[in-house]
C-alpha cells in the first residue's frame, strides 16, 4: 500500500449511489472500504470493482448494529491508524406514499430514524477519533433535498407536493447533524456536509429516478475530495448550495 493512499469507507455500498460512490473514489485513487450488511453482498460487489482493478475491499457492517461499528472502528484502527474519509450513504426509504403523512406508522418512524439518523450518529462517534489522526478528514453525510424545510414550505418548489415524514424528517436530522458537527470541528482538519445525490435511478425509487448513478455519485465523491480550503457544514447538490 501507498502510506499516502487515503483510506475511504462508504456505507451501504451494496449497491445504487454507495456502490458507485466507491468506484469513483478508487478511480480517484483512493482505497476504498466498500460496507454492506450482508458479508456475501459486500463481497461481491468489492469483487466487481476489484475486477475494475480499482482498490477496493469489502466490510461487514450493518450501520445499526453497534458491536459491528465498534468491531469496523478497531480494524481500521489497527490496520491503518487513521480514516481520511466517511460516507454515510446507507440509508432506508420506508414510508408508504399511499398513505397521508398523519398515517404512517410508529414502526415505520423508528426503523427510518434507527438507520438514516442515529447510525449515521453511532458510526460518526466512533469513527471521529480516526478522522482527526488523517491529516484532512472528510465526511459526508448523504441527505435529500426532501430533507429541506426551506423546499417543502415553498409552494412553488417541485418536492412541495411530496410529503413521506419519516424519511424526510430523517435527513432534515441529518442536516441538522451536519450543522452542530461542523461547528463543533471548526479549527481543525476536519471537514463535514450534508449533500443532495439528486434524484437518482436507483432501487430506492424503482429507477424512477432522473440522473443515473454515474452523476448521482458525483456530489459525495466531490466533498469527500475537498481541499483543504474547501467548505464545512454545508447542504450541497453537486456544489450548488440547497436551503436548509
Ligand atoms: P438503494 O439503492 O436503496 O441502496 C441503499 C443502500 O443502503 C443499500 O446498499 C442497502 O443495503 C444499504 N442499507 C440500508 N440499510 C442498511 C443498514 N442498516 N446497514 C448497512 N447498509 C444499509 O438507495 P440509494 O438510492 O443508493 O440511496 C443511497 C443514499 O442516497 C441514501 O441515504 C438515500 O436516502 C440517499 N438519497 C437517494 C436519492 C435517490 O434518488 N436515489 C435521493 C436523495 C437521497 P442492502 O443491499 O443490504 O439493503
Amino acid at each position: 500500500m501507498n502510506a499516502s493512499q487515503k483510506i475511504a469507507l462508504v456505507t451501504g455500498a451494496t449497491r445504487g449511489i454507495g456502490f458507485e460512490t466507491c468506484r469513483q473514489l478508487a478511480q480517484a485513487g483512493v482505497r476504498v472500504l466498500l460496507a454492506g450488511r450482508s458479508s456475501a453482498s459486500a463481497a461481491k460487489a468489492a469483487d466487481q470493482l476489484k475486477s475494475e482493478g480499482l482498490p477496493v475491499e469489502p466490510v461487514t457492517l450493518d450501520v445499526t448494529n453497534a458491536s459491528q461499528i465498534a468491531a469496523v472502528a478497531a480494524d481500521i484502527r489497527s490496520r491503518f491508524g487513521h480514516l481520511d474519509i466517511l460516507v454515510n450513504n446507507a440509508g432506508v426509504l420506508l414510508d408508504d406514499v399511499a398513505l397521508k403523512p398523519s398515517e404512517q406508522t410508529l414502526a415505520c418512524w423508528r426503523e427510518t430514524f434507527d438507520t438514516n439518523v442515529f447510525a449515521v450518529v453511532a458510526l460518526t462517534q466512533a469513527l471521529l477519533p480516526l478522522l482527526r489522526c488523517a491529516p484532512a478528514g472528510r465526511i459526508v453525510n448523504v441527505s435529500s433535498q426532501l430533507g429541506s424545510f426551506g423546499l417543502h414550505t415553498d409552494p412553488a418548489s417541485p418536492i412541495y407536493g411530496f410529503k413521506i415524514p419519516a424519511y424526510d424528517a430523517s435527513k432534515s436530522v441529518v442536516n441538522a447533524w451536519t450543522v452542530h458537527l461542523a461547528h463543533e470541528l471548526q479549527g481543525t482538519p476536519v471537514k463535514v456536509n450534508a449533500i443532495h445525490p439528486g434524484y437518482v435511478q436507483t432501487d430506492m425509487n424503482g429507477g424512477a429516478g432522473e440522473l443515473q448513478v454515474s452523476d448521482g455519485a458525483k456530489s459525495s465523491v466531490q466533498m469527500a475530495l475537498l481541499p483543504d480550503d474547501g467548505p464545512s457544514g454545508t447542504f450541497t447538490h453537486l456544489g450548488k448550495t440547497l436551503p436548509w
